[in-house]
């Protein structure tokens, strides 16, 4: 899949970056998405390779028609871009975080998604990765051995539970076409995330590097399903 073209949505730093830096690498062209100009282009610029700069503001339809134009052919979506508003479980939480949180990294997902999906379904093996969150797993999330606090991040964990679904659906609405729709648990990386996730020694390019193999999944590789950097799998 070396001459595979893929865009990865912001990818001006932290994993996103990583995984731009590591397709680009692998000789794939990559579209570098970045909200701002000035900070995608650096990007660009930091990377060597095939790349190119993409505006795009995955909470903005008309940023996110006018990437899609400049697009012709598409192989490979990494729906990188998340944000994370407050800690807060859901009696402190306002409807304004949720709605903020949910704009990106939900919305913002199944509108970039699906203004791409035209260019995607030109491609002969296309893929789509999605970066989740350990945290928005219901089941590690109840278990008595959870390791998140109750409750806390409820926008953010809870946006990442319903990721997750629209990964699995996405799955199952595509397997027929040759999808490959996948959801990443990157763990606990060095970024700018959160504050948790600044303090961290985790290196964002390890977990880029399970969102690259997921991208560059075979035709008998799986769909539909939630993986960790390490490609272990992930409880729902
Ligand atoms: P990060 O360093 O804060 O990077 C987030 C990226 O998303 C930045 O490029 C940011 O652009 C971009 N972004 C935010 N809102 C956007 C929008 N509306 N349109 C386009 N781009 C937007 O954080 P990160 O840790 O690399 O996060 C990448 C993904 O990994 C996220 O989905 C996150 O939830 C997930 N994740 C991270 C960790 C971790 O420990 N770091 C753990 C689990 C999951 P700007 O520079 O313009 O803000």
């Amino acid at each position: 899949m070396s001459n595979s073209i893929a865009l990865v949505t912001g990818a001006n730093k932290g994993i996103g970056i990583q995984i731009a830096r590591q397709l680009a690498d692998g000789g794939l062209t990559v579209y570098v998405g970045s909200r701002d100009a000035g900070r995608g282009q650096r990007a660009v610029d930091e990377i060597a390779g095939d790349t190119r700069l993409l505006v795009l503001d995955v909470a903005d339809e008309k940023s996110i028609a006018a990437a899609a134009e400049q697009v012709p052919s598409l192989d490979i979506l990494v729906n990188n871009a998340g944000i994370m508003v407050g800690n807060e479980t859901p009696p402190e939480a306002s409807v304004e975080a949720f709605r903020r949180t949910y704009e990106t990294n939900v919305f913002g997902v199944l509108a970039v998604t699906n203004a791409f999906l035209p260019v995607l379904r030109r491609s002969a093996h296309p893929r789509i990765v999605n970066i989740s969150s350990g945290t928005g797993s219901l089941t590690w999330s109840s278990g008595s051995e959870f390791s998140f606090s109750a409750g806390g991040g409820a926008a953010y964990r809870s946006s990442k539970s319903a990721l997750n679904a629209l990964t699995l659906f996405y799955a199952q609405s595509l397997a027929d076409e040759g999808f490959k729709v996948n959801a990443l648990a990157p763990g606990l990386r060095r970024t700018d995330l959160n504050d948790r996730a600044a303090a961290s020694d985790g290196d964002p390019a390890e977990a880029a590097a399970g969102a690259v193999a997921l991208a560059l999944l075979g035709d008998d590789g799986p769909t539909g399903e939630f993986r960790s950097w390490d490609l272990t799998d992930v409880p729902w």
